[in-house]
């Protein structure tokens, strides 16, 4: 028996969720369409290890509905959704199983595309596209969306700047960025090149001697990063940095940064409230890249992708001025435009 594709009870308010199965190669995958009212969903695949299918169920449907926010808010014609393969990606994934993806996503014709995300890299999905027209953020197409991340973050971060101490102008100030990776470090760049005074941080040594030689960056260690006198966070590592007790001892007055799902729990973006501090929500500012991965499926290019990079900019001093009238967090804003967006297309 090879491929199996079924439907699973969707989630309310969801589209389909749908179990893919191929024991000859050890397939178990789930996708979940959250949402194609804006146009075909599109989301990264995970490869995990989950416990159990019900919480590789519970991950897919949240990471699908978060990707129908981010989709929308950076105005891309796309909907939201995403796929796990179970299974430990070091131990399990093979071309065949990743081959088998792909029929998976071929079988849905279009109205799911995939691309890369935790456990699977291009060359995985270099695999998948042997079976599927829908696998896309393939290095030799769009190639690495990291810069238009960084580029989207420090375009966001000046707006923040304007609206908290009356001027984009970072000359002086002190960011910290938390992580030198792919979008850290470019970040780190274009913040040294606008007179930002920075600190930097991370848990790998090279990227951290670099900063300090060429970006006259002041280095902190990982643990000390609450501790440190600053005026803007770019937190661009992992999730769930801002926790209450983090927060509660935050000196900036301005977090923007690239990393995903940053806020421990929703409440956070209260605490942040309550201290003064504004935040620019992470699916808002970070959606370069996912512009640079939709510009491969609608087939436009840099002139596309600039477009929508101001239109985030034009969104989110939208969401700071209504948020700052109306006396409501940003997070609660860019989830009321996103929901007023999808309710005016379905009418429509
Ligand atoms: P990356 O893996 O290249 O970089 C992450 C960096 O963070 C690494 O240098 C790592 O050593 C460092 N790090 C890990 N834990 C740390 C810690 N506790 N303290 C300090 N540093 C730590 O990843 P990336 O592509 O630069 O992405 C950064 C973040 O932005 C991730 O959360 C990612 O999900 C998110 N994001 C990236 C993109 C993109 O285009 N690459 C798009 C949207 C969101």
């Amino acid at each position: 028996m090879g491929l199996t594709l079924t439907d699973l009870e969707a989630p309310e308010g969801y589209e389909r969720l749908i179990e893919a199965r191929d024991p000859q190669v050890g397939l178990h995958a789930l996708i979940c369409l959250h949402s194609t009212v804006l146009g075909p969903a599109a989301g990264g695949c995970r490869m995990w290890a989950y416990g159990t299918e019900a919480e590789a169920i519970d991950d897919v449907t949240r990471l699908a509905k978060g990707m129908t926010y981010k989709n929308a808010m950076a105005d891309l014609g796309l909907g939201g959704g995403k796929s796990v393969i179970i299974g430990d990606a070091k131990r399990n994934k093979t071309p065949e199983l990743m081959r088998a993806f792909g029929r998976a996503v071929q079988a849905l014709y279009g109205r799911y595309y995939t691309a890369e995300d935790v456990g699977i890299s291009p060359r995985d999905m270099a695999h998948a596209a042997e079976e599927t027209r829908y696998a896309v953020g393939l290095s030799k197409a769009s190639g690495d969306p990291s810069p238009w991340t960084a580029e989207g973050v420090f375009r966001c971060l000046k707006l923040g700047a304007q609206d908290t101490f009356g001027s984009d102008d970072l000359n002086g100030l002190r960011v910290l960025v938390q992580g030198l990776g792919h979008v850290g470090l470019s970040l780190a760049e274009k913040l040294h090149v606008a007179g930002a005074s920075l600190i930097v941080t991370d848990i790998a040594q090279t990227a951290l001697q670099e900063a300090r030689d060429r970006l006259d960056a002041e280095i902190c260690a990982p643990e000390a990063v609450f501790d440190q006198q600053m005026d803007i966070f770019a937190p661009c590592a992992l999730g769930g940095v801002l926790t209450p007790e983090h927060v509660a001892r935050l000196s900036a007055r301005l977090v923007c940064g690239a990393a995903n799902n940053q806020l421990a729990t929703p409440e956070v973006a209260q605490d942040l409230m309550a201290r003064e501090i504004t935040y620019l929500p992470d699916y808002v500012v970070n959606a370069g890249g996912i512009i640079s991965v939709a510009s491969e499926i609608h087939g436009t290019g840099d002139a596309w992708r600039r477009a929508r990079l101001d239109g985030i900019a034009d969104r989110v001093a939208q969401m700071l001025s209504t948020a700052r009238e109306q006396g409501r967090s940003t997070t609660v804003i860019a989830d009321e435009m996103v929901e007023s967006m999808l309710a005016r297309s379905r009418s429509a």
